[in-house]
């Protein structure tokens, strides 16, 4: 699934090619798109394809903002599109794709925007404004912008959960997911499983600062590309090279040498050393 940096990536492509163009029509090829799972869990949106449509057309792209994992396109007073890609989804813009789920068509031809899913989990959908859309009002702080610490660290204590999953939860810190907190937690000598309420309060100022790095990398490197993620130019990411233990279970701790163990911690797949995380 992408992440922060992945996500981050497509804004910046986006931001580039998309701002100033309006758009000339929208097909709505998988009305399923525009249902999504919505923010309580399960409840579809009802939303009209044809009402979708034409609310587009002839909207100018004002901003592509980045929340969390979640990307705006600002279309001016009183419109936004928001997108989440889920697992596998994928905004690409260039010429019209036959896979997409959804196509944007911009006036200024031949630039379109793709919207292709293969798991089909991810979701597009309109908002007046996209700051008090409840998926967005839900999330916690961004990691990489200036944000109360301590308030960010008190939260982390309070979770009953692992210190893995409290990490994955956006309502705590936005944008994490099980790749950037693998490797936060393995550069902060911490195990995935240890309950988030014994860490001891002197750790949390070196973890933020390693989701910090470990998020910026991703970055600098535009994304981690294992199987679904691609830019919105449809190129692979390179941060896949430059992680330290993801996807390296039962191979050596770049650290100490032993061999890296893979867990499942709240039904996700992680790793981590023995000798190093404690
Ligand atoms: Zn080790």
């Amino acid at each position: 699934m992408p992440e922060l940096p992945e996500v981050e990536t497509i804004r910046r492509d986006l931001e580039k090619m998309l701002v100033g163009r309006t758009i000339d029509r929208v097909c709505v090829r998988d009305r399923r798109v525009l249902e999504g799972f919505g923010p309580d869990g399960g409840r579809r949106r009802q939303v009209a394809p044809n009402s979708f449509s034409r609310t587009l057309a002839g909207r100018t792209v004002a901003g592509v903002i980045r929340r969390g994992k979640y990307l705006v396109l600002d279309l001016g007073p009183g419109l936004s599109l928001l997108a989440h890609l889920r697992m596998t989804g994928r905004i690409v813009v260039g010429g019209p794709d036959n896979k997409a789920r959804a196509i944007i068509y911009f006036r200024e031809a031949p630039t379109v925007l793709n919207f292709i899913d293969t798991r089909r989990f991810g979701e597009i959908w309109l908002a007046p404004d996209w700051r008090r859309d409840p998926s967005i009002k839900a999330l916690g702080p961004e990691p990489l912008e200036p944000m109360d610490e301590e308030a960010w660290g008190q939260s982390l204590r309070r979770s009953g959960a692992a210190l893995h999953s409290a990490l994955l939860d956006q309502k705590r810190m936005a944008g994490l997911g099980n790749i950037y907190v693998t490797e936060a937690l393995h550069l902060s000598g911490l195990r995935p499983m240890r309950r988030a309420r014994a860490v001891p309060e002197k750790a949390l100022p070196i973890l933020l600062k390693n989701i910090r790095g470990v998020l910026e990398r991703g970055l600098a490197d535009r994304g981690v590309s294992f199987r679904d993620y691609r830019d919105a130019l449809g190129q692979r990411g390179s941060a896949q090279k430059g992680l330290f233990v993801y996807g390296k279970g039962g191979c050596p701790c770049p650290g100490c040498g032993d061999l890296l163990v893979s867990v499942k911690v709240g039904g996700r797949g992680t790793v981590y050393c023995r000798q190093c995380q404690k």
